[in-house]
């Protein structure tokens, strides 16, 4: 039995939000918006999915009501916590012409406060770790995005309800988190077992009324994240399919894949590693200002593999192999582990079913050929 664990029973739940507004942070957590699970602004445990659970399939989500008092069992919604560190929109700097004609350049920084979020999936912490290898951990930092992350509190929540699509243990992101967070929950019936990961996560488990974690208890956590393990039916081939990729760059069913895939572009969308962006310039009318914003760009956009007068990616097959071959493949050689954490969102939110596990088993010769 572990000393470190503590329990903090239902009807005291309120506290944890309380004593983190209490510390001045803006607190984020799920909730329900036009029929789906989203993050927003927490001002009430009231606002969080209590009874809601969901079910998803290739091309499905669905949402359902039961009487249940637990607030978190249910698997993800159509986004992680991608939007508040790398927002789908956001303007970089600005230029003004003077009165003698001369340019003038303004950086725009942006306004940041201290930002806690409850609820946070251990799939989307992983994917958190890759953002910040891609914009933290290289040769040039992201400012915008490091001014974000480091006003960032994380209450994780073990997964214990996953869906169809999850498939987060094979990749070993879930359905329990290990690392990243201030404090992680595992939800009981009748509370939350808790778990401090550093200072500042002990610190805030101190000024709530928690106590020692009974032996009893912590198997019941134990039993119900193995359990949420051994429901996971989905998994990759393998956790690095770098070579099987690269060598299969001319397989059929690349052709197969594009015969349904649309472009539409929203598995990128959902997915919490996604980072490609595009940038741009927005022209005041008459001609005395403008604004260099960047925004969410995607491998199916047409402007994404436009270089020099040529799109290197014309057609639907090459646009979804980079897709699947730079996130399963080529990130192994970037950032030193696959790019898929296992959420499956972009299974469930392709309107045409296409599910990557499946794909990349056939196209690395270990799945059904007739699918
Ligand atoms: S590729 Fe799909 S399953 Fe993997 S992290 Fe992205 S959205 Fe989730
Ligand atoms: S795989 Fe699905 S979600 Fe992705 S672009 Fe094609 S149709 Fe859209």
């Amino acid at each position: 039995m572990r000393e470190d664990l503590s329990f903090l029973a239902r009807d005291n739940f309120p506290t944890l939000l309380t004593t983190l507004q209490e510390a001045g942070y803006h607190t984020v957590g799920p909730q329900l918006r036009d029929g789906a699970i989203v993050f927003d602004t927490l001002n009430s445990v009231d606002q969080l999915p209590k009874g809601i659970h969901d079910q998803q399939a290739p091309g499905s989500y669905r949402l359902e009501k039961s009487d249940s008092p637990r607030l978190f069992a249910w698997a993800n919604g159509p986004q992680a916590i991608k939007p508040y560190l790398f927002t789908p929109r956001e303007v970089l700097w600005r230029s003004q012409r003077s009165k003698t004609g001369e340019l003038n350049f303004s950086t725009v920084e942006p306004e940041v406060k201290p930002t806690a979020i409850i609820g946070v999936r251990p799939c989307d912490i992983a994917a958190l770790y890759l953002q910040d290898k891609h914009f933290l951990q290289q040769e040039k930092v992201d400012p915008y995005y490091k001014k974000r992350r480091e006003q960032l509190l994380l209450i994780a929540v073990n997964c214990t309800h996953p869906t169809n699509t999850c498939f987060c243990a094979s990749t070993g992101d879930g359905p329990q988190a290990h690392y990243g967070f201030d404090i992680v929950l595992t939800e009981l019936d009748d509370g939350f077992l808790l778990e401090a990961h550093n200072q500042r996560g002990g610190a805030l488990l101190e000024k709530l009324p928690v106590q020692p974690a009974t032996e009893a208890q912590q198997q019941h956590a134990e039993h119900a994240l193995t359990h949420a393990a051994e429901q996971q039916t989905r998994q990759l081939p393998g956790q690095n399919l770098n070579d099987a990729l690269f060598k299969n760059l001319q397989h059929p069913q690349w052709q197969k894949i594009a015969d349904r895939c649309l472009g539409c572009g929203n598995c990128t969308a959902v997915c919490p590693t996604c980072f490609c962006h595009s940038e741009g310039e927005l022209a005041a009318l008459d001609g005395q200002s403008s604004e260099h914003h960047r925004e969410w760009d995607s491998c199916f956009s047409p402007g994404h593999s436009y270089i020099h007068g040529i799109t290197i990616r014309p057609d639907t097959r090459t646009k979804y192999r980079q897709w699947m071959t730079h996130k399963l493949g080529g990130w192994h050689a970037q950032y030193g582990r696959s790019g898929c954490v296992g959420c499956g969102r972009c299974i469930s939110w392709c309107p045409v079913g296409i599910d990557l596990t499946a794909e990349a088993a056939i196209i690395c010769g270990e799945g059904d050929k007739d699918e």
